[in-house]
C-alpha cells in the first residue's frame, strides 16, 4: 500500500518517486512545520510547496526573486493543468492587476515579488486570504554575508509578521551554516526543522585550467565550445566581455550563441532563456543573472570565463549543468590578476566612503528625515547606481533616524559596509585559493560547505586525473525541430501586453 504522498504525487505530477530530501521536507510542512530547506540545484525544490498546496485548504504564496524564474515556475504549473496560479510583479499594470487583485482568493499559487511585498496595499490585500503556507524561493538572498542578498529580502520577516506568521518554507540551493542562521533570524521564525543535503554534484566533473592571459584565454574558450558536447553556458563577470565573446564565436562560424545579462531589457532576456531552454540556442554567454532556477535538464557544460565572486556562486552556477543526471563538466578559466577584477567589482557594488559623506552632507543640509522623494536628487548629487542606492536607503529605513543622530548613523553605516567588503573580499580569497590548490575541488568545496564526506565520484575533477575524452561532441545533431509558436505572440502573452 502505498502512502498518501505517493499517491498525491503520481496524480498531481505523474512522479512515481521522490527526489532525495523532497519527502522529508513536504512531511515536515504538511505537519505544520516552519521548514527550512537546503537541497541542491535541480532536486525539484518547487515540489516541497506544490504538492502540500493539495493538502492545505487556503492558499500557497511564493516569495520569488526574479521575473524570469517566476514566469517560469508559473508556466510549469498551467502546463500541468492548474489555472489557479498567479504572478504578481511589476509587470502587470492598470487593469490587468485590479482584475488579479478582484479574485485574487481565487489563486491557489500566488508568486510575488519582494518590491511588491513593500507595497502596504499589497499587504492589506493579502492579509484578507487564508494563507497556508509562505514561501521564500532562493531564500540565501535573505543573508547580508550571503553572495546574492536582495535588500528587499531582508523586510521578509515583517512582512511575515503582518500576514499573520503563517506557516513559512525556505528553500536555497546554498547556504553555509552562517546563511542558514541568518535566514532563520531574518525569517523571525521561533521554531523550524531543518534539511541540510548536500551541495554536491557528482555527475558534473570539474576542472580548472590556467592561462597566461586573456588572449589565451579567448583562444581556449573558443576550443573549448567547439570540442565540447553542448549545450552550454559560459558566465562572464563583465557584460561587455560577454557581449564580445559572442561576437568572437559568431565571427568563428559558432552561430546558435546570444548574450544575456542585466543590461538588455526583460523582453530580450526572457526571449533568451526561453529560446535557450527549447533548444534554438547552443550557448548562452551570461552574466550571473542568468539561470537561477532556470530549469533546463541537458545543460551539458558550463565554463567560467571570469570565476564568480564566491564558492556558492559556482556551485550554484555549475550547478545548472546535468539536471537530467547525465555527465557534465564545469570548466574555470583561470589567468593570473582575475582576482583583480572581483575585487574592482565589490567594491564597486557598495557606495564608497565618498558617496556616503555626499549624502549625510546633502541630509544635513536640507534637514529631512526620510529620503522619499529627494531620491532622484540625492541619487545624482552622490552618483549612485541602483544597488548603492538601494543598499544605502535601506540601511536608513531600517535605523530610527533623525537629524540629530546623523553623525552616529553615518558611522554605523560606514562599519556596515566596511564589514560587507571584507566579506567580500575574504570570499574572493577563498575561491581564488581553490582554483590554485592541489587538493581534490570536489572535496575543497564540500569541505567549506562544512561536509566531509566525498563518495568515490569518478570521474571528479582534473587534480583526480579527469579525462576530457568523454565530454566531446557527438556527431552533429539531426536537423533542429522547428519551434512550434511564433516569439513574438508568445511574449506579448507572457508580459501580459494589452
Ligand atoms: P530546483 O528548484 O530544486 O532547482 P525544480 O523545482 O525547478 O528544482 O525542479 C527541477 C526538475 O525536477 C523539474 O523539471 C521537475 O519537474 C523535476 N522533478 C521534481 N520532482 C521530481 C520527482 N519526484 N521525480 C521526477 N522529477 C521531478
Ligand atoms: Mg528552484
Amino acid at each position: 500500500m502505498r502512502n498518501k504522498l505517493e499517491k498525491m504525487l503520481e496524480m498531481y505530477f505523474g512522479f512515481s518517486t521522490f527526489k532525495q530530501g523532497q519527502k522529508e521536507v513536504i512531511d515536515s510542512v504538511l505537519k505544520g512545520n516552519n521548514t527550512v530547506a537546503v537541497l541542491p540545484t535541480g532536486t525539484g525544490k518547487s515540489l516541497c510547496y506544490q504538492l502540500p498546496a493539495y493538502d492545505l485548504p487556503g492558499v500557497v504564496i511564493i516569495v520569488s526573486p526574479l521575473l524570469s524564474l517566476m514566469q517560469d515556475q508559473v508556466e510549469q504549473i498551467q502546463m500541468r493543468g492548474e489555472k489557479r496560479v498567479v504572478a504578481i510583479n511589476s509587470f502587470n499594470t492598470g487593469e490587468n492587476r485590479r482584475a488579479i487583485f478582484n479574485q485574487l482568493d481565487q489563486y491557489k499559487f500566488i508568486f510575488i515579488s519582494p518590491e511588491m511585498l513593500g507595497m502596504p496595499s499589497v499587504i492589506k490585500r493579502l492579509q484578507r486570504l487564508a494563507i497556508s503556507l509562505f514561501v521564500i524561493d532562493e531564500a540565501h538572498c535573505i543573508s547580508q554575508w550571503g553572495y546574492d542578498f536582495r535588500p528587499d529580502y531582508m523586510k521578509l520577516g515583517k512582512v511575515r509578521e503582518q500576514l499573520g506568521n503563517p506557516r513559512t518554507l525556505a528553500l536555497t540551493a546554498t547556504a553555509t551554516k552562517e546563511v542558514v542562521n541568518d535566514i532563520v533570524t531574518s525569517l523571525q521564525l521561533k521554531n523550524w526543522e531543518e534539511f541540510l543535503f548536500s551541495v554536491d554534484r557528482p555527475n558534473i566533473a570539474m576542472k580548472v585550467e590556467e592561462v597566461a592571459d586573456l588572449r589565451e584565454k579567448d583562444q581556449r574558450l573558443h576550443e573549448l565550445v567547439s570540442y565540447l558536447n553542448g549545450p552550454g553556458i559560459i558566465y562572464f563577470s563583465s557584460r561587455k566581455k560577454a557581449e564580445a565573446i559572442v561576437q568572437l564565436l559568431k565571427e568563428h562560424g559558432i552561430s546558435r550563441v546570444m548574450a544575456y545579462h542585466g543590461g538588455m531589457d526583460q523582453e530580450s532576456r526572457i526571449l533568451i532563456q526561453q529560446q535557450f531552454i527549447y533548444g534554438q540556442l547552443d550557448i548562452v554567454c551570461a552574466t550571473s543573472a542568468f539561470g537561477m532556477g532556470i530549469n533546463k535538464e541537458n545543460v551539458r557544460y558550463v565554463i567560467h570565463y571570469h570565476m564568480p565572486l564566491q564558492l556558492e556562486s559556482y556551485i550554484q552556477e555549475i550547478g545548472r549543468a546535468g539536471r537530467d543526471g547525465n555527465k557534465s563538466i564545469a570548466v574555470l578559466l583561470y589567468s593570473p590578476g582575475d582576482e583583480n577584477l572581483s575585487y574592482h567589482l565589490v567594491e564597486n557594488e557598495l557606495p564608497n566612503e565618498i558617496q556616503i559623506s555626499r549624502v549625510f552632507a546633502w541630509v544635513k543640509e536640507k534637514s529631512i528625515d526620510s529620503f522619499g522623494e529627494y531620491e532622484d536628487e540625492i541619487r545624482a548629487d552622490a552618483g549612485l547606481n541602483d544597488v548603492q542606492w538601494r543598499i544605502l536607503s535601506d540601511f536608513f529605513a531600517s535605523v530610527e533616524t533623525s537629524v540629530n543622530e546623523l553623525e552616529s548613523i553615518l558611522n554605523e553605516f560606514q562599519e556596515f559596509i566596511k564589514k560587507r567588503i571584507q566579506v567580500k573580499r575574504e570570499k574572493i580569497e577563498q575561491l581564488k585559493n581553490w582554483t590554485q590548490s592541489n587538493q581534490c575541488r570536489r572535496e575543497k568545496i564540500l569541505n567549506y560547505f562544512s561536509e566531509d564526506k566525498k563518495i568515490g565520484i569518478e570521474p571528479c575533477c582534473d587534480i583526480c586525473g579527469l579525462e576530457m575524452e568523454s565530454y566531446q561532441k557527438e556527431e552533429e545533431k539531426e536537423a533542429i525541430a522547428e519551434f512550434p509558436f511564433n516569439w513574438q505572440d508568445y511574449l506579448s502573452t507572457i508580459l501580459c501586453k494589452e
